[in-house]
């Protein structure tokens, strides 16, 4: 055994979930999304075993590079940009397509030196209101854009949709209402759909769509589960039990003492804790899984450790493995538990976690 804790990574559940996606959107090219690390899993690992995506996305510039460097030569989307020269000529020089959503990025593109070779995503505001053109900027930005990128295929259209896993789908349409006299007549490659989109909102669909969550087999919409799509979830925390000891009726466990043994207790001491990423907003009687067998957490997560009261369970021992999320028990269920989205759990998960692709 190496390690207490590792964060298992299923390479087939993880290309099983492009597939999915592709027929959910058979006549969409996939954009992996990538960023933060590829949600906890690994950013290289990841594309490494997505490596049938047509394209990946990042955030940042730095993970672009992380891409480039270790081999990857599919297409890489940088979807914040680039925000000064330095950035842009590097991005350049890697090759990186970037998502250009404000002046500043068109007026260094202009100032760039040579015919940007990269692919540019002109992204809308249609009503995220964070990043992106006004729709009343929108051909301002194409024409000169336009200017720069001249070959037709090369100078795409993207939005990003603020409600998609709304049951009521009405934002979306206004959405779709503001972006669609924009693109009316240009024969340009859109994206609009994110995970939620791809697998409730049809009519956003296009040629690309730009899944992250679903890719990792978690559900984005609140009180579904992955596996209602045909998901399957390609993490697995999983640590290791350190000690094993008894607590008389009353007695407080934990930092704070926010809960106390309500009888005669047998606790789990399990290695993970924040320091590994774990949320210290999970609640006690949160599920952690021993064997098959839930075992509700006692009191609160400290950076190393957790309690778990285990005196329903069968006898456990020091080293047996406990499970913090993943095939047995959905993120989803402790996302939450934690009051909280999956993304923020995976996300979490820290640089102290081995990350084992399988
Ligand atoms: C993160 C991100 C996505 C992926 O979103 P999911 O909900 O994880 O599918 C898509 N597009 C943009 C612009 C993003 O920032």
């Amino acid at each position: 055994m190496t390690g207490l804790i590792r964060a298992r990574v299923e390479r087939a559940a993880l290309q099983a979930n492009l597939r999915t996606i592709r027929a959910c959107a058979p006549a969409s090219r996939v954009m992996a999304v990538v960023k933060a690390n590829a949600y906890g899993h690994g950013l290289l690992s990841t594309a490494l075993a997505l490596a049938e995506a047509d394209a990946f996305a990042v955030a940042r510039l730095e993970e672009g590079v992380a891409l480039r460097e270790a081999g990857v030569r599919r297409p890489v989307v940088l979807l914040e940009g680039v925000l000064d020269a330095r950035q842009l000529a590097e991005a350049a020089r890697l090759e990186l397509d970037l998502v250009v959503h404000q002046e500043l990025q068109i007026a260094l593109l202009e100032a760039f030196r040579g015919p940007p070779r990269l692919a540019l995503w002109l992204k809308v505001d249609t009503g995220m209101n964070r990043l992106g053109f006004r729709p009343q900027e929108f051909r301002g930005a194409w024409q000169r854009l336009r200017r720069l990128q001249p070959e037709s295929s090369r100078l795409r259209v993207l939005t990003h949709l603020a409600g998609a896993d709304e049951e009521d789908g009405s934002y979306t349409a206004e959405q779709l209402g503001r972006l669609q006299p924009l693109i009316a007549g240009l024969d340009v490659e859109l994206s609009i759909a994110n995970s939620a989109g791809i697998l409730a909102q049809p009519q956003a669909l296009a040629a690309w769509v730009r899944p992250g969550l679903a890719l990792y087999g978690v559900s984005p919409f609140a009180g579904r589960l992955g596996s209602q799509f045909g998901l399957r979830a390609a993490m697995t925390l999983e640590s290791t039990v350190i000690a094993v000891r008894e607590v008389a009726a009353g007695e407080r466990v934990g930092y704070g003492g926010t809960w106390r043994a309500p009888r005669r207790s047998r606790l789990a001491i399990v290695a993970a804790g924040y320091g590994d990423g774990l949320l210290r907003s999970l609640p006690s009687g949160a599920p952690v899984l021993i064997g098959a067998r839930r075992a509700p957490l006692a009191g609160r997560v400290s950076m190393d450790m957790i309690a778990l009261d285990v005196t329903d369970l069968p006898p456990v021992s020091v080293g047996d493995r406990a499970e913090l999320w993943g095939t047995g028990l959905p993120v989803e269920e402790l996302a939450a538990a934690a009051r909280t989205i999956p993304y923020e759990l995976l996300c979490a998960v820290s640089q102290r976690v081995p990350i084992e692709l399988v």
